[in-house]
């Protein structure tokens, strides 16, 4: 089914002081299919899981922009709100798929090439690849950089591995080494 995607102010290409002019303000929430890009580094990543986080694709992305003159004057365009959403992962330490938690604040400064060594406390410089931009595009990027490097339950009560016998095992097998070094080092 097609979506109206042309309505949204989120996948609308504007020019950035367009949007700080109406000082433009998205709040949606979307899903992971919506950004292409995420959701091949996510399948990609669940390639090799079991099944069950088969709905991964319509987890919900909670989105709130604004967009500004920053500092009230009309030179650097700012965005700030938040990103939100659950993104499926696969433990690195139980191989079991699971909901990652995302939630970034923005803090914003659109810059372009040759402007971006700009600095202003406290927030980030983004790169405009020219002289329009799709919203879509700031909060797809913001969630594959959130994304974990290794990704791995946070709680050991949801780790599978803290309750598997493997692990019992394989404690067993590295203490005696452990033990041994040590009366080494004596
Ligand atoms: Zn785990």
């Amino acid at each position: 089914m097609m979506r109206p995607a042309m309505a949204s102010p989120l996948t609308v290409r504007a020019t950035p002081a367009e949007l700080a002019d109406r000082q433009q303000v998205i709040e949606t929430e979307e899903k992971i299919e919506s950004f292409p890009r995420l959701a091949a580094i996510i399948e990609a990543e669940l390639a090799a899981a079991p099944s069950w986080l088969a709905k991964w694709r319509q987890f919900p992305v909670q989105i709130t922009l604004r967009f500004g003159w920053a500092g009230g004057r009309r030179e650097f365009v700012s965005v700030t709100g938040t990103v939100e959403a659950r993104v499926a992962a696969v433990c690195q330490r139980c191989l079991q798929p699971f909901e990652y938690p995302v939630r970034e604040g923005l803090n914003l400064l659109l810059a372009s090439p040759d402007e971006v060594s700009v600095t202003a406390p406290g927030c980030e410089i983004w790169e405009l690849d020219d002289a329009w931009l799709r919203p879509a595009d700031i909060v797809e990027e913001t969630l594959i950089m959130a994304l974990p490097l290794v990704a791995r339950h946070e709680d050991d009560k949801s780790c599978q591995l803290k309750v598997g016998p493997a692990a019992a095992e394989r404690e067993d097998v590295t203490r005696p080494f452990a033990d041994l070094r040590s009366q080494m080092q004596d």
